[in-house]
């Protein structure tokens, strides 16, 4: 097991955002999110990697346990996180908002280089002096995935990826979410069923800071029930 989030309640202030989620990843599973705006995605991936602590509850990456530790941490251990408005560094070409993210843990092997990068993901050769502001929101989404790939991570956990993007650009993503899970185990969120199940293996469904469902994706794709109860499908 590399990931277990054991019943955490997160809270912002008094809003009591998660009420006792759990859920489990095996090392190289691709595993989704899934739930309409507000039922807590984003909060679940904060949670994980420290941004905001859960209240109650445990984290536990790689048999530690890391609830409550500090964000630069718990990324350092090996989670790299790429939320949902992306960050790029504006003012930093697509080279430079590479070149900061690079961050090797102690006792692990390089496997990911701006040289590497640019050769996987030629898009980003070409935009390599380019401020990494003006790029368009699909290119700023694959600079995001490949700068979190320089701190080598382990866990890569992808905020709805997808979120604003044009279809031929979401179909890329899924080419790379696709490329990466050969190697990297990922946890992303998604609001919409279709391309959640086409790109991961099995999900859990939250709604009001709760898990209301887990499938695989297969009894996922043919239970329109529960897409209708809990998804916009
Ligand atoms: P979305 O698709 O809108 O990002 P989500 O499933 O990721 O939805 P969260 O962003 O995790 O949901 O939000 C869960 C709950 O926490 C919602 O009720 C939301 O309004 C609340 N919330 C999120 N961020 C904050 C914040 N910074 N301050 C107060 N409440 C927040």
């Amino acid at each position: 097991m590399i990931l277990e989030v054991d019943n955490i309640h997160t809270y912002y202030g008094e809003s009591h955002a998660l009420q006792g989620v759990s859920l489990k990843l095996h090392e190289g599973e691709t595993v989704c999110l899934l739930g309409r705006n507000g039922a807590g995605k984003s909060t679940t991936l904060r949670s994980i990697i420290g941004l905001s602590a859960p209240r109650s509850g445990r984290v536990v990456f790689r048999g530690q346990d890391v609830t409550g530790a500090p964000a630069y941490r718990i990324a350092r251990q090996g989670v790299g996180l790429v939320p949902e408005d992306r960050r790029i560094f504006p003012g930093l070409s697509v080279r430079e908002n590479l070149e900061v993210a690079q961050y090797q843990r102690p006792g692990s092997s390089r496997q990911w280089t701006v040289a590497r990068i640019f050769d996987e993901y030629p898009m980003l050769a070409e935009l390599a002096d380019q401020d990494g502001a003006t790029l368009s929101g699909g290119q700023q989404q694959v600079l995001a995935v490949a700068r979190s790939l320089m701190s080598e991570p382990l866990l890569l956990l992808l905020d709805e990826p997808n979120e604003g993007l044009a279809p031929v650009i979401v179909k890329q993503i899924g080419s790379l979410i696709d490329a990466l899970a050969k190697t990297t185990t990922i946890l992303f969120t998604d609001q919409s069923v279709h391309f959640a199940l086409k790109h991961a293996r099995r999900a859990y469904i939250l709604e009001k800071g709760m898990v209301v469902h887990e499938a695989s994706s297969e009894e996922l794709i043919n239970d329109t029930e529960t897409q209708h109860r809990y998804l916009s499908v």
